[in-house]
């Protein structure tokens, strides 16, 4: 069963299904996972391909260059493509086709990390969708060895948005 989540409130409302008929979870961004870990036989999957949105903000009080909040849905070619439109560059995947949610979670190895460091790194805030009620949820379910989501075994905390610093041109 796939959910196209549109919104945070989307991917609330499957967390809370999933839970009360007691399903496996899995969630998924670009697919990008060499071990499979968005996909997996009988879960209910929670599709976040279709959140894009990208916003720029070159005001920002938090970093100099500016920030780049993203969904999750994204691949880094639309990223790099709307950055590199106010002349700036952001640290990420050296594949196009890869989405910032897991790759993010793994530490995210870029082509410019020599000169500044993981994507891990550079993320000024990230978006929980309710993860205290996440959390408790996790406690009650029969499935909680099974929600260990992300890479290196991370709670099920769904983000909907990353913020991410921007680096002018090198
Ligand atoms: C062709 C290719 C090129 C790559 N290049 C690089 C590279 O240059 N640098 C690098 O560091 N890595 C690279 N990777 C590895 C890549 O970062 C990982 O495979 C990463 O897990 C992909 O994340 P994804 O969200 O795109 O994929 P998915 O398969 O959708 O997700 C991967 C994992 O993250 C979880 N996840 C995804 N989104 C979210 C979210 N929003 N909230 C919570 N959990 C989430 C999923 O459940 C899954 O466990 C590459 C992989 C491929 C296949």
């Amino acid at each position: 069963m796939i959910v196209m989540a549109n919104s945070v409130e989307d991917v609330q409302k499957s967390v809370l299904f999933a839970n009360r008929y007691d399903l496996l979870v899995t969630v998924h961004s670009s697919g990008h996972d060499y071990n499979g870990r968005s996909t997996a036989d009988g879960s209910l999957m929670i599709d976040l391909s279709s959140m894009k949105e990208i916003s720029i903000n070159l005001q920002s009080k938090r970093h100099e260059a500016g920030e780049v909040t993203v969904e999750s849905g994204n691949s880094w070619l639309k990223i790099y493509e709307k950055v590199q439109s106010v002349d700036r560059v952001v640290v990420g995947g050296s594949s196009h086709t890869v989405s910032p949610g897991g790759y993010t979670l793994g530490g995210g190895h870029s082509p410019i990390s020599r000169s500044f460091g993981l994507a891990a790194d550079q993320v000024l805030e990230t978006k929980h969708l309710e993860l205290f009620v996440i959390k408790a949820l996790m406690v009650k379910s029969k499935t909680t060895k099974q929600v260990g989501l992300g890479l290196g075994g991370y709670y099920i905390a769904v983000k909907s948005e990353q913020f991410y610093r921007l680096k002018t041109k090198i």
